[in-house]
């Protein structure tokens, strides 16, 4: 099946005429759909769209803006089930994960249509007894949202979502590997009856769409989420041109393990936080510290479990983890596991699995090494894939300092049931979110979500924190 753009209230095809092949990591010989190659001109036309509804949608009350968010959510809700299979499709994260994630996304929406009726700015007493002194917060304008392929319908929708509730308008270009999800975001809200052009959606390539949205003047702000390297150049082209900019990149997060913990429980948590998804997430577990008297215990239990996890067809009720998401992203993770092969000692995995049905598939076994320096690639470098790098340490002390030895901070998380150095770590960590007992993985709508260090830039998304980028702060005398 062929799919097109959706600018201005109309699915239309690419200028180019192209398109390319969409295949499904757990079978590459089976294509999901044909998908725009876009050019410049789509996206000329697409902010032209945006520019144009702007100043209609922005006069909407916050309620009848909410009313699309939440029709939009109530569509994703009947056809909860066949997105999550579509999602689940492409992208190879398990079924229930493609579900999950497609609730999660209802759940955005529904978070922001509830938005609409909480207070925006502040009254502030004047100096002056005759003056009535407030802020208010107006929308930025039409906004330009870049994003990646790991949660290709969640990260979309917390974008769009709090854009829209806000009074911008976007144009959004999704990863070019996972288009099919963010096509459904858009039927959903073409079926709620949005106004034309409010969203507007081209496929295409990064070099191409991305980089047009980047560059054109009629885009005020640019939300990215996606590698360090894109970002940072986003970043550099964006603020020239005087533009708003937020990034959400990687991670390498850190779970320590200090000897008190419960060792099966430590072992699930870093499991689940290191091969959810196939370990293709920012906040994914892709270091884990150990503290010594626990060591060998939570080692060889870890060791046990990681052999016994199921790697399969996404689609399979049993299967715990499905294949990368493309031949690349494969082949990345693959060569990452090289070098730890000559860097570190291999546990577990470091292979695809022998299974011949997975044969035609991007798959990777989970990964364990440890003896792991920490100058080492597998130490330092984001692998974006099912790879944890083992650690032994003293001490929590040394635990810490290890833990924010790296570039990033995004997400990081400890195993202990002493409340003293629980609390220790939420004020020692350099990381934007912080887990106690729990995976480093995992992001509620209404709470912030962001990192410090080269994790993110901007304000942070989400919760009561996602106004800050989406609207501009007007301060308001108003005298008698
Ligand atoms: P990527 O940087 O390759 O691509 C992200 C998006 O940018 C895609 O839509 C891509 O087409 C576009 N793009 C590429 N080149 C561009 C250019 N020159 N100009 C404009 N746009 C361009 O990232 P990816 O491989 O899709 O995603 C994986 C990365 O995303 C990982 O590094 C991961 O850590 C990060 N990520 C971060 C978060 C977070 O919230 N911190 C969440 C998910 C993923």
């Amino acid at each position: 099946m062929r799919y097109n753009n959706y600018i201005n209230g109309q699915w239309k095809e690419p200028s180019t005429g192209e398109y390319s092949e969409n295949q499904n990591p757990h079978n590459q010989e089976e294509v999901l759909g044909e998908f725009p190659i876009s050019a410049a001109e789509d996206v000329h036309e697409a902010i032209a769209a945006a520019k144009k509804a702007f100043p209609v949608w922005k006069k909407l009350s916050f309620q009848q803006r909410a009313f699309y968010l939440q029709k939009a959510a109530d569509i994703l809700k009947t056809n909860l089930q066949e997105i999550g299979r579509d999602l689940t499709l492409e992208e190879g994260k398990t079924l229930a994960e493609g579900i999950g994630e497609t609730q999660r996304a209802i759940s955005i929406l529904e978070y922001y249509a509830a938005e609409a009726r909480q207070p925006v700015g502040d009254v502030i007493p004047s100096a002056n007894p005759e003056t009535f002194l407030y802020t208010t917060r107006v929308p930025v304008g039409p906004i330009g949202l870049i994003t990646p392929w790991n949660f290709p319908i969640a990260i979309p929708v917390w974008k769009i979502a709090p854009a829209l509730i806000y009074g911008n308008t976007v144009v959004i270009k999704p990863a070019d590997i996972t288009p099919k999800s963010v096509c459904h975001v858009m039927k959903a809200f073409d079926e709620a009856g949005i106004p034309a052009g409010v969203i507007n959606c081209v496929f295409g390539r990064g070099s191409v769409v991305g980089a047009e949205i980047v560059e054109h003047p009629d885009i005020k702000a640019i939300s990215f989420t996606g590698s360090n390297q894109v970002g940072l150049q986003i970043q550099d082209r964006a603020t020239a041109k005087g533009k708003k900019v937020q990034l959400e990149m990687g991670g390498k997060n850190p779970l320590i393990v200090l000897a008190d913990a419960d060792v099966n429980k430590a072992v699930e948590i870093a499991v689940n936080g290191a091969f959810r998804s196939t370990g293709q997430k920012c906040t994914a577990t892709s270091r884990v510290i150990v503290e010594a008297g626990i060591y060998e215990a939570f080692r060889d239990r870890l060791v046990e479990r990681v052999k016994g996890l199921k790697v399969g067809n996404p689609l399979d009720d049993n299967t715990f983890m499905g294949p990368a998401v493309s031949k690349t992203q494969r082949d990345s993770v693959m060569a990452m596991i090289e070098t730890g092969k000559k860097e570190a000692t291999l546990l577990c995995g470091g292979e695809a699995p022998a299974d011949e049905e997975l044969a035609n598939g991007f798959y990777v076994q989970p990964t364990v090494f440890e003896n792991v320096p920490v100058d080492a690639r597998i130490a330092r470098e984001e692998i974006f894939g099912p790879v944890i790098a083992l650690f032994k340490v003293r001490s929590y002390e040394e635990a810490v300092e290890m833990a924010n030895d790296t570039e990033y901070g995004l997400s990081a998380a400890i195993c202990t049931n002493n409340f003293t150095l629980a609390q220790r770590f939420v004020d020692d960590m350099d990381a934007g979110i912080v887990h106690v007992n729990s995976e480093t993985a995992g992001a509620e709508p209404q709470v912030p979500f962001g990192g410090c260090k080269n994790s993110s830039t901007g304000s942070r998304e989400q919760g009561k924190t996602a106004i800050e980028f989406y609207t501009q702060i007007k301060t308001v005398y108003m005298d008698r």
